[in-house]
Formats: structure tokens, sequence, C-alpha cells
């Protein structure tokens, strides 16, 4: 996963609502959308006309955002960080049939290698 930089995240609005604002530019306004972030040199303001498209077309990619990291929760405490193996970093549990099989899997994998002396 990138990150993005504060002066990412301002140009990025600009051109979601600037991209929107294009396509239907009498639409009603509901409000204003003002987002602080500090840079390196100073802290950049902008201050975004929300008109009901994008506010519309904000939720929306705002909802659909799925973090790549995010792998449901725990079946157990219900957490919600699962590692790659899922397995819970909250409980330390095995999460859902796939972790399962992973602990599983480990498990026969260590008693293997005892088996021919490599522990
Ligand atoms: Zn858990």
């Amino acid at each position: 996963m990138t990150s993005s930089a504060p002066d990412d995240v301002v140009a990025t609005l600009r051109d979601f609502v600037d991209r929107i604002d294009a396509v239907d530019p009498a639409a009603a306004v509901l409000g204003e959308i003002e987002v602080r972030v500090a840079g390196d040199v100073a802290v950049d303001k902008v201050r975004l006309t929300l008109t009901a498209p994008v506010a519309r077309a904000l939720v929306e990619a705002l909802r659909g955002y799925h973090d790549p990291r995010d792998r449901g929760c725990c079946d157990h405490c219900g957490g919600r960080r699962l590692d790659d193996n899922f397995l819970c970093l909250d409980c330390h549990r095995p999460s859902g049939l796939f972790g399962q099989m992973i602990m599983e899997r480990a498990a026969r994998h260590g008693r293997d290698r005892a088996a021919v002396g490599y522990e």
C-alpha cells in the first residue's frame, strides 16, 4: 500500500469535486467541505463547494472503499485486526475455517520437522 502525502489529499479532493461539478455545473449547493492538512512547509487549507452530486459521489466513494488489509472480523472476539494468516492480533486465535486450516498445517509441518530431527 502506498502512502499519500497531505498535498495529494488536497489535490485529489479538488480533482474529485472538479470532475463532478463539470458534468453538473448548476447542481444545488448543500454547503462546504473544509480540509486542513499539515504539509512540510505550512498548513494547507482548502474549502470546496459541496453540491448534491458531489455529496452523493463522496458518500459512494467512501462507502465503496475496502482496505486491502481488512480481512473481516475475528470469529472469537470480533476484532478487526487479522494478519495475513487470519490470526487475530487481539485474541491470538485463528479466525474462520481458513485460519484454522493454516494453523493445522503449521502444526503438522512442525511435527514433521521434529520427526526428521530438524527441531
Ligand atoms: Zn480475536
